[in-house]
């Protein structure tokens, strides 16, 4: 029997049955947006299909122009839109999958001068104030849904998800602090409901039976003036006999000031919230399966859920950018061989942000796989990698899977570079799972792993290519003092080599320099390991004591008293990642980490930091610290190089050997990809 007997189960819907209860979540990459991606967002699905997914859920389409999420949206509107739908579902079912449309309505998140809402309230997250709607203008909202549904049955999709959650424009109508209509569809909660409650009943009427319909609630909106507990409760009753055949959990609108999905929530954090409708549903006799949500990623954590009876199924979307196989691999009983996805949203989330094509750091394949193709070598190769952080792991394993004879050098005892110092970062410790999985397909692959073993020049004579990977060091920068026994690297602290006092000055603050610091406020105690503290940090409460889930945060008092510095001017952490940047700022300002910019680093004493700011080098002071830490950028690892050209050998140089500047592990890994795929 499989470890995975559960999540492995086929879900009876009564007109049709999904393989399993793994749902793949909507997920916005960006290919949505353009006629021009239809072959390449055929392709992406198909091969979540492949990898046994129990249901897809499309990115979100608006069901018309004040729907957009910005101009020029996906939009599921004409037949002419349907038809081009076709290639996608019809990919999907030629590998035995199936596939819902999910219709997103953003109406006051819109960036977009036609957005609209209950109410004319401009939302912190988008520069334009929505327009009110008229009854009318609702009228015509529900009737682009229901036609959007029609639409997407006529395009071959096997159902739709209409989007209640996460603060659109469903979601807005729900609640008071967005909707102060005061005709039949705002004031009390029956009216504030109306809207979905007709969206649902309307689509299933025009669909017919046998058509699934996923209606996305909000299960906890974690603002102020979300709803209160009974009010979720009442909307699910009403939503399942309006005729949903699914109801998936949303948690928190994009506007709260709560980690939702990020890597520092624990894994399955927000099940309870699941488990505790799907309780009430049962209790009242509804069997309407629920879906739950958020941070699940590995499948003994999804069977670990259903186990616990929280759900039905269970969602999880950027684990499939991470792992198209990520079923198949569960069923085989191989969860070691998942390429998890470790929640970091810079290639994901942050991408769709920036305007550009969602991918994945673990795999740069995601969304890419017509344009990043692995093919077998034409004629095999004697190949070394040097280095075996990320850049080098994902070079070896590429190039020894294309059929190539691949020796990968290592100079430490273990494999992971500087991506094992991140994973000691509370928060972080998702990282190690890259590494496990590394530490697999290098072996699965057939990589000759040589570590304790520095290439030279001399033991790489004889190999046809060599891919130097040799990284990062860190940046000694040049203070007076530094030489001062109080003084050490981040990677001296977070390698336990040396340990600090109460009292740090943390000299750089780029994504290092905060990670540091939230590794010494938390000291050894990591809040995503206890969602109980985790949850008390944020201010998460039960909606049913405080409507919408939210509450006064608690932070634990600081354990430490640090000062974070940079020499450009300014407040620290701007240059952290788009969607996450402010979870680190967060965290900070609850440490009362003091924060300056603007700072010359004059000299080291023994008793601390002597500092003076701006470029006048104004205000000298002398910070107080039993230690210093210097997280202060990095420099390239090449000193191969020369004699390896000198000698004749052809040298690739990738990752951090090549650019030490604004590295990361999403250029490492798609550069040793890269790199591999054209040898
Ligand atoms: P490295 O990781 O530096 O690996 C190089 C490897 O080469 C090392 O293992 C080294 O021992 C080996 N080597 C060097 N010379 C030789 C030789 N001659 N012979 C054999 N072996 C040799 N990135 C993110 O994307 N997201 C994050 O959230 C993030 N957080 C971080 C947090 C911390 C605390 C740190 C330290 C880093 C973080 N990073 C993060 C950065 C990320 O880890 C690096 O960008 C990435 O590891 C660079 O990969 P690389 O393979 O180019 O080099
Ligand atoms: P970084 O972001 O470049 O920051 C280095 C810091 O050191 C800056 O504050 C810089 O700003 C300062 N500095 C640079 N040279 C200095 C010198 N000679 N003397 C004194 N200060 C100096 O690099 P990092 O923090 O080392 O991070 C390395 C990479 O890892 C980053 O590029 C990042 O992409 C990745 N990373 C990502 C995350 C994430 O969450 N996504 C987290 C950690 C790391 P000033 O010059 O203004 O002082
Ligand atoms: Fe997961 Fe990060 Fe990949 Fe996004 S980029 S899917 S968060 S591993």
């Amino acid at each position: 029997m499989s470890a995975y007997s559960r999540l492995l189960a086929p879900l009876d819907l009564g007109f049709t049955q999904l393989r399993n209860r793994v749902l793949m979540g909507s997920m916005h990459t960006g290919l949505e947006d353009s006629k021009a991606h239809t072959e390449r967002l055929a392709a992406y699905f198909a091969e979540r299909a492949r990898g046994e997914v129990g249901l897809i859920v499309t990115g979100g389409y608006a069901p018309n122009v004040a729907g957009w999420t910005k101009p020029f949206a996906g939009t599921l509107s004409t037949r002419g839109a349907a038809a081009r739908h076709k290639p996608i579902t019809d990919a999907v079912h030629a590998e035995g999958g199936k596939i819902a449309l999910q219709i997103l309505h953003t109406g006051r998140y819109g960036y977009h001068p036609f957005a609209v809402a209950p109410s004319r309230i401009k939302s912190p997250i988008s520069p334009f104030t929505p327009w009110a709607l008229s009854e009318r203008g609702i009228e015509r909202q529900i009737a682009a849904f229901v036609r959007c549904a029609q639409l997407a049955r006529e395009a071959g999709y096997d159902g739709v998800e209409v989007m209640g959650s996460e603060g659109y424009f469903i979601n807005q109508f729900l609640s008071l602090a967005t909707n102060r209509r005061e005709d039949g569809w705002g004031g009390a909660y029956e009216n504030r409901m109306r809207l979905p409650v007709e969206i649902v009943r309307r689509v299933r009427e025009a669909v017919g039976p046998d058509f699934i319909l996923i209606y996305r609630l909000s299960l906890l909106d974690l603002v102020p003036q979300g709803q209160s507990w009974d009010e979720v409760l009442q909307l699910a009753r009403a939503i399942s006999k309006a005729g949903a055949t699914l109801i998936n959990s949303g948690i928190g609108w994009h506007e709260a000031r709560i980690p939702t999905i990020a890597t520092s929530v624990p894994r399955a954090g927000f099940a309870w919230v699941t488990k505790k409708l799907r309780d009430a549903l049962r209790a009242d006799g509804i069997e309407t399966p629920v879906i739950t949500s958020n941070r699940i990623n590995m499948p003994e954590t999804a069977e670990q859920v259903l186990m616990d009876g929280a759900a039905d199924m269970v969602s999880m979307a950027r684990p499939f950018l991470a792992d198209a196989d990520w079923v198949k691999k569960a069923r085989l009983g191989r969860p070691e061989s998942i390429n998890t996805c470790i929640a970091c949203n810079q290639a994901c989330l942050d991408h769709v942000f920036e305007q550009k094509i969602a991918t994945c750091l673990v795999n740069p394949r995601a969304a890419h796989e017509t344009l990043l193709r692995i093919d077998p070598a034409p004629a095999r190769k004697k190949v070394a990698v040097v280095g075996a952080g990320p850049a080098g792991l994902a070079a070896a394993c590429t190039a020894a899977e294309r059929g190539h004879a691949v020796t990968l050098f290592e100079a430490s005892s273990s494999i992971g570079g500087q991506f094992k110092l991140a994973s000691k970062i509370p928060g972080k410790e998702e990282f190690t799972e890259t590494i496990r999985y590394f530490t697999h397909r290098l072996w699965a692959a057939g990589v000759d792993l040589q570590l304790d073993t520095r290439a030279t020049a001399e033991n790489l004579q004889g190999f046809d290519a060599v891919l130097l990977a040799s990284g990062v060091t860190p940046r000694i920068p040049k203070i007076p003092g530094q030489e001062l026994p109080h003084v050490l690297s981040y990677a001296e602290l977070l390698s336990g080599a040396k340990t600090v006092g109460e009292r740090v000055v943390i000299v750089g603050a780029g994504g290092i320099g905060f990670d540091v610091a939230e590794y010494l406020l938390e000291a050894g105690h990591s809040l995503t390991l206890d969602e109980a503290a985790w949850r008390r940090h944020w201010g998460v409460a039960d909606p049913a004591e405080h409507a919408g889930g939210l509450t006064k945060p608690q932070p634990a008092a600081p354990r430490r008293k640090l000062t974070l510095l940079q020499r450009k001017s300014g407040r620290p952490g701007s240059t952290l990642g788009k969607t996450t940047g402010w979870i680190h700022r967060a965290m900070l300002k609850m440490g009362h980490v003091e924060q300056r910019g603007g700072a010359n680093y004059e000299r080291i004493t023994p008793e601390g930091l002597f500092v003076t700011w701006g470029e006048k080098r104004e205000g000298g002071e002398l910070i107080e610290a039993d230690h210093i830490v210097l997280c202060t950028g990095q420099e390239p690892v090449r000193e191969l190089e020369a004699p390896l050209r000198a000698a004749g050998i052809a040298v690739t140089l990738i990752g951090g050997a090549l650019e030490a500047g604004e590295l990361d592990a999403k250029r490492a890994i798609r550069q040793g990809t890269e790199a591999a795929a054209a040898l």
